[in-house]
């Protein structure tokens, strides 16, 4: 059978919660386990209010609403990215422009972004690539010394800190994904976090509508209206109840990935160190959530030889994103600068497996097909 590249792990405590989320007689938004799970997040991580979404695409989308972006506004972000982190601001009329990524890191250059500030610049939205943390001192410098708004997409980043501090806790808002392919899965969900107060009060309103139906159920109000802008955000307690089993099992999920992130690094550090492949980097400053595992190739033909080399071979290995300023949708818009180090990684990165349920064996029979991959080359694989 062949090894997947990724594979949903239960806790077996799913099932159990939705049907007492059921028994509570309410299963739309913002009930009990969606309340559960804000708490958890503010607790743990000290974000300042958490707002569950549908997707962490929708709660960008929210942070682009909050921020009211409007025609014309500049966003800086990586071209290295989902697609999910450019679209909603091309929705409310922005211009992205793209920075290019670390020579030794995806994560966004930020002497590169610094350099495209103008005065239309008005958000700075980092991703923080596999978890791993882009230097928040930095960015924060930048955002102050420009007066622009700090933005996380921390979609991969769930436990995961710089210097010590949760990744989410830096940005005037940051957006969390629990898509299948996340550590923490509901399928489909997501999590805005506000840190900056000044949109908290807005936010509930965008998130339920355009209403201010938070306020009427906390008796604030005595009836609800229209009063904003907004859209449904807010994902049902069948989700949440779903999410807060994942929520629970945090600790467990956290330690075995990282176990397996640190399987793959040790069995290929010798590799990389006699210069065939290219591994993983932390920064002093990043830890490691075990969210992915890459290497790097050579070069593209390498690569693809490589990622044929471990399918033929029943392993599921994969490339990862496709440049944005190149993208079918944007190349038209994008200035014609070269970026790069996006298009060397988009060329030379390859992902392997890694969930919950795979076993260090597996994981060391993965590693020899990569050996056996450059040693039967007999040189440097190029
Ligand atoms: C997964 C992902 C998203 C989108 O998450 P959804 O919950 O699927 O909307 C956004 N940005 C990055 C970097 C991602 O990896």
């Amino acid at each position: 059978m062949k090894i997947p590249f990724n594979k949903p792990w239960f806790t077996g405590k799913e099932i159990q919660n939705i049907t007492s989320a059921a028994s509570f007689g309410h299963i739309s938004g913002n009930g009990i386990y969606t309340k559960k799970c804000h708490s958890f997040f503010e607790e743990n991580y000290g974000f300042r209010k958490t707002f569950l979404t549908t997707s962490c695409t929708d709660a960008i989308e929210m942070a682009a609403l909050l921020m009211e972006i409007k025609k014309g506004d500049e966003v800086i972000m990586p071209s290295y990215t989902f697609v999910s982190t450019t679209s909603p601001f091309i929705l409310q009329g922005a211009k992205i422009v793209f920075a290019d990524s670390l020579s030794d890191h995806p994560n966004i250059d930020l002497d590169d972004a610094e350099k495209l500030i103008t005065s239309k610049t008005k958000v700075l939205f980092v991703m923080h690539y596999g978890g791993v943390a882009v230097d928040m001192d930095k960015a924060l410098s930048i955002c102050r010394k420009h007066n622009l708004i700090l933005l996380e997409d921390t979609a991969h980043s769930i436990d995961s800190y710089y210097k010590g501090k949760p990744l989410g806790s830096f940005g005037h808002m940051a957006t969390f994904s629990f898509h299948e392919t996340k550590n923490i899965s509901s399928g489909e969900g997501g999590l805005l976090v506000i840190n900056d107060k000044k949109y908290i009060n807005r936010a509930e309103i965008v998130w339920e509508k355009g209403t201010n139906r938070s306020a009427f159920s906390r008796g604030d109000v005595d009836k609800y209206e229209w009063v904003d802008v907004g859209s449904s955000y807010s994902p049902s307690e069948i989700i949440a109840a779903f999410l807060y089993a994942q929520l629970t099992h945090i600790e467990d999920i956290q330690k075995t990935r990282k176990a397996i992130w640190e399987r793959y690094y040790y069995n290929l550090l010798p590799l990389a160190k006699s210069g065939y492949i290219g591994i993983i980097k932390l920064p002093e400053f990043a830890t490691n959530n075990g969210h992915l595992f890459y290497i790097l190739t050579k070069n593209k033909k390498q690569r693809d030889e490589l990622l044929n080399h471990l399918n033929n071979n029943m392993v599921h290995a994969v490339f990862h994103y496709l440049p944005l300023h190149s993208s079918p949708y944007y190349s038209k818009y994008h200035d014609g600068r070269i970026l790069q180090n996006t298009d060397k990684l988009a060329d030379t990165l390859l992902r392997l497996p890694l969930f919950y349920e795979l076993t260090h064996e597996i994981v060391d029979i993965i590693c020899e097909k990569i050996e056996d991959f450059f040693m039967d080359k007999g040189d440097k694989g190029g």
